[in-house]
């Protein structure tokens, strides 16, 4: 069992941002109750575990919903879009990239991070130019978005209920799926379940941000910004969390 990480907002920069990451998740969760019978009902408890695997988590506990991501996915994923628009040869269109110094290539490989290290240089590849910055924090937000709903619709679904009704298991986990009690179209479906809904509600963030933002006053920037989010968010179905 991983440990549960607790961030300490006086301590630093990155454990007040994780704080915050948790607060927003909890909100962005909690909109959910609206759906259903009784919202008084609804909680579902969300934490951040210590591991520098890309993994994640839905479970019942004691009753309780809870949704568990790793350090190593929040790290991985803002890594990811910070190498991306840090770098002055990819989306050129897009911000001034001479401020972008050119280094090395994002090593496709790369399974995890060294969570310490990662910890503690922040965002060694953070883009220079302000809109590229923020084109960053944005997509790192629209993907996590989706690993959280992606594990929220394990929940909302009843998958996690199914799974512990077939398997007596009731952790339904990402890296290390339960491979007695289920076959292999019952796992191929709940993922798929999981993710086609998840695709949606962050494609739906994604065009609703559009026209909520710059509404009748459509620029080319806005434009070029709204299809490089739709191009890198594409392949958020492939990340290994969704399999
Ligand atoms: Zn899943």
């Amino acid at each position: 069992m991983d440990q549960i990480y607790v961030p300490d907002p006086l301590k630093s920069e990155t454990d007040a941002w994780l704080k915050g990451l948790l607060v927003r998740s909890e909100g962005w969760v909690g909109n959910f109750s609206r759906h259903c019978d009784d919202p008084s009902t609804f909680k579902i408890e969300i934490e951040f575990f210590e591991s520098d695997d890309f993994d994640a988590y839905a479970a019942v506990e004691g009753g309780v919903d809870v949704i568990r991501i790793s350090l190593g996915l929040v790290f991985i994923l803002r890594d990811l879009f910070d190498r991306i628009l840090s770098h002055p040869d990819t989306l050129t269109f897009l911000g001034g990239t001479a401020l972008e110094n050119d280094r090395t290539n994002y090593p496709a490989d790369q399974k995890s991070i060294d969570l310490a290290a990662a910890m503690q240089r922040g965002r060694i590849y953070k883009p220079k130019d302000a809109s590229r910055v923020a084109l960053a924090d944005y997509l790192f937000s629209c993907a996590f978005d989706f690993v959280l709903s992606h594990e929220l619709f394990h929940l909302f679904f009843g998958h996690v209920d199914y799974l512990k009704l077939k398997t007596g298991f009731h952790v339904l986990s990402e890296l290390n799926p339960i491979i007695s009690g289920l076959t292999n179209l019952d796992r191929h479906t709940l993922e798929r379940d999981a993710d086609r809904n998840a695709v949606f509600n962050t494609m739906a963030r994604v065009v609703g941000d559009y026209r909520g933002q710059y509404g009748s006053s459509i620029t080319m920037h806005s434009r070029r910004r709204f299809s490089a989010s739709v191009l890198l968010l594409m392949p958020l179905p492939f990340l290994p969390s969704a399999r």
